[in-house]
């Protein structure tokens, strides 16, 4: 109690500093005067006291997911590190009010998906709004479950909470301002970024930092793990060098360095980039946590600049296209690996399930990839041609793979029609078969047609569902009559 009285007489945030409803109150009004370009989207609800976690797209068609790169702005994962809400709050008001007559913001609103999660940590933000404690970093978890928040021994750094090389990161110790947490994405914040990212495959994803010591006005990226560097991680510190040129420091005399992190643990940098290879920023804000309100806006302004260029970046330097079934035609979501710059301990970049989009930064250059999808046959390009001022753009077609099953001789099995695209007519000619069989191209069990069944008519009408009776997806599939040890196999195509 002393604690709080100390520090709330001597330190009051600057009004300039947006507090919870002050965050919600503005991104509500801004939703409803920017209906068509805004969406504001509750991702969950804080550990502790369930406070909304927002986020706001801004686009064209904002409430329809479009086939456009998307790009995340977050920030607060460490509750005093207050400067970034003000970066992301800054962005949001600036977008919307030059998007009417800046022609180039007007570009990245109709050709990007521009996501922010202005405040993560809301529960620890109000420890620190509050004057309990300014410098408060964790949330606010009941580590040892009394239903009360001990400054000492409660909350867990959502920063060390990720599910990459968890345990090798932060402390496992929960009084320590640094605890990883009870498990992997055990906070509701890190659940709901997690969520976020996996459903749009952002392109990249700045997240906002203050350093209450030491080096500020850094912008760190993945990663230097004693000598060990990220498959990416030429593209990723061109970039990273770029962006931290493009923010002057608070002095006014230099801007910002860009240096490989030194962590590889459940850091947000670390899993956005080595689970889902979204090339991750941390930009550590500013010489300090809390600045004077006087410099917010001066500091917002300047860290906006580097902040867009990821927004002009998505359209140079780099491969982009869709991958598609080359019978069905529909999209698919398969690994996209650029040779020399893959890493099998790490998962491949996909393209994303609804558009078969992959878009794959690279510096210019000639480059070979490779596409692969379980299921199907593996496509090699060669010599893809990648300039630093626009995107190469290709489609890809991928073939299923046809699975061998023994085949026997014999006339004793047909299908038809063939190609199908309701109902398969499976005719045996003899009344020998125990079973009739369903696979799908990669093998995998579809349905079955047991004995007194066939028996009955010579022939069974498959209505093209699986056991669950839920109509199966386009492509090939394989009937294999089952008589003994005798096999007999017959391929049919199912279009819609
Ligand atoms: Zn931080």
């Amino acid at each position: 109690m002393t604690v709080f009285l100390v520090t709330a007489i001597l330190f009051s945030i600057d009004a300039r500093y947006h507090t919870f409803d002050e965050v919600a109150y503005e991104l509500d009004s801004i939703a409803q005067q920017y209906p068509a370009i805004t969406h504001l989207d509750t991702i969950g609800y804080t550990t502790t006291d369930s406070l909304p976690i927002f986020a706001l797209k801004i686009s064209d068609n904002a409430h329809v997911d479009e086939d456009e790169p998307a790009i995340l702005y977050v920030a607060c994962h460490h509750a005093e590190e207050i400067l970034g809400i003000e970066i992301c709050m800054y962005m949001i008001d600036d977008l919307l009010m030059r998007q009417a007559q800046d022609s180039l913001v007007r570009h990245w609103i109709d050709n990007r998906e521009i996501w922010f999660v202005p405040l993560l940590n809301a529960d620890g933000h109000g420890v620190v709004m509050t004057g309990i404690d300014t410098i408060w970093r964790k949330n606010k978890r009941d580590n040892n479950n009394n239903g009360i928040f001990d400054i000492d021994f409660d909350g867990v750094d959502l920063n060390r909470n990720y599910n990459f090389h968890w345990t090798t990161g932060g402390s496992g110790d929960p009084s320590s301002e640094y605890y990883r947490g009870a498990a992997t994405f055990s906070e509701n914040e890190t659940r709901a970024l997690r969520d976020l990212s996996v459903a749009h495959n952002f392109a990249f994803c700045i997240t906002y930092h203050s350093a209450r010591t030491g080096l500020g006005e850094v912008i760190y990226f993945p990663w230097n793990a004693a000598g060990y560097f990220p498959p990416d991680y030429f593209f990723i510190r061109e970039i990273a060098d770029t962006l931290s040129k493009l923010i002057i420091n608070d002095q006014g005399n230099a801007h910002y360095l860009a240096l490989p992190g030194a962590g590889y643990d459940g850091r947000t940098r670390n899993w956005m980039y080595g689970v889902l290879n979204i090339f991750t920023y941390c930009v550590e804000v500013s010489t300090t946590t809390i600045q004077p309100g006087w410099m917010v806006d001066d500091i917002c302004e300047r860290n906006r600049v580097g902040a867009y260029y990821l927004l002009e970046r998505t359209e140079q330097g780099g491969i982009t296209g869709c991958i598609y079934d080359s019978l069905t035609g529909e999209p698919i979501s398969a690994e996209i690996i650029v040779h020399d710059y893959y890493d099998a301990t790490l998962p491949a970049r996909k393209s994303d399930a609804q558009y078969g989009r992959f878009l794959r930064m690279l510096a210019a250059g000639d480059y070979d990839i490779e596409v692969r999808k379980p299921g199907y046959a593996t496509k090699y390009i060669s010599d893809i041609n990648v300039s630093d001022t626009v995107l190469t753009e290709f489609d890809i077609q991928l073939s299923q793979m046809e699975y061998t099953l023994p085949v026997s001789a014999g006339n004793q099995l047909s299908l038809a029609p063939n190609p199908a695209s309701n109902v398969i007519r499976i005719s045996t000619d003899q009344q020998s078969f125990s079973s009739l069989k369903v696979f799908d191209c990669t093998g995998r069990f579809v349905k079955q047609f047991n004995y007194p069944t066939i028996q009955q008519s010579n022939y069974v009408v498959w209505d093209c569902t699986d056991e669950k009776n839920r109509k199966i997806a386009q492509g090939i599939y394989y009937v294999v009559g089952e008589s003994g040890e005798n096999l007999v196999t017959r391929k049919v195509v199912f279009v819609k």
